[in-house]
């Protein structure tokens, strides 16, 4: 095996708390290459005490916080696309894309990970990255170079991968009290679930649990100091939706299997 590179595409910080922390920590701490690319600092979300920040200072706590988290999972400061929270569905789509196969060449990822269809709970966000990262995924090969027509390094990224939440793991948050859904413009959004059928690839990050506990600590002004990581965190590190992170295979360039994978870079290595 040599060295790869994963890169994860969100939106906002915090997206790649819950879902993917462990996944970050676990391939830096084998050695890869991983890097997180945010398109916003988060500036549109809310402030779970207002000791943490202000609407004015929240861009750059929100930033401080993902570095925070980022150093938690053992993995270099995150990449920022510069846009602004709230509005990605309205900037210029050429632009987005373009600088994310800009960063693609640039870092060369075997694997790209990022949102599904489903945005999680369909915030308008997450459905524009995942639609700017899995157009990036196929243009940064492009024999044409977009979007720089005259000279580029292509590069081909192996593996598209969709960080999807599996409806047991849904079912189970609910049967434990936990939220359902996320309120959006004053509507209760629910988070969508996958049936295991659908999903290619179970990561246990078991050995990394502590490593995603704190990432998703650092993101204070999202999570606040009282919560179930800070105050419960032998059921949080014991609870088996915590220690496996879970994904749906949607692009491949090395073929795909017939059975569910534990390893994002298998058949690449
Ligand atoms: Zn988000």
């Amino acid at each position: 095996m040599g060295i790869f590179a994963l890169m994860a595409v969100f939106a906002h910080p915090d997206d790649e708390a819950f879902g993917t922390g462990g996944t970050l920590a676990r391939y830096a701490a084998e050695g890869h290459d991983v890097y997180v690319v945010t398109a916003t600092r988060g500036e549109a979300g809310h402030i779970a005490l207002p000791d943490l920040a202000t609407p004015a200072s929240l861009p750059a706590v929100r930033e401080q916080e993902l570095r925070c988290a980022c150093k938690a999972y053992g993995i270099p400061p995150p990449i920022f696309l510069d846009y602004l929270d709230g509005q990605l569905t309205i900037v210029n789509q050429g632009q987005a894309v373009g600088k994310l196969v800009r960063i693609i060449r640039q870092l060369k990822p075997q694997v790209i990970i990022t949102f599904g269809p489903d945005g999680i709970y369909g915030h308008y966000d997450h459905l524009a990255v995942h639609r700017w990262a899995t157009a990036a995924y196929d243009l940064a090969a492009d024999a044409e170079c977009f979007p720089d027509r005259d000279a580029c390094d292509t590069h081909q990224v192996s593996k598209l991968y969709y960080r999807v939440t599996p409806q047991e793991a849904l079912d189970a948050r609910m049967a434990a009290g936990q939220r359902a859904a996320v309120p959006m413009d004053g509507v209760p959004f629910p988070f969508v679930g996958y049936p295991m059928r659908e999903i290619n690839a179970i990561v246990d990050v078991g050995a990394y649990v502590e490593a995603k506990r704190l990432g998703i600590l650092c993101h204070a002004t999202q999570v606040g100091l009282e919560n179930r990581y800070a105050q419960a965190p032998e059921e949080v590190l014991a609870d088996p939706w915590f220690r496996q992170e879970t994904y749906v295979l949607a692009r491949s360039m090395v073929g795909r299997p017939e059975r569910v994978e534990n390893d994002l870079l298998a058949r690449v290595r």
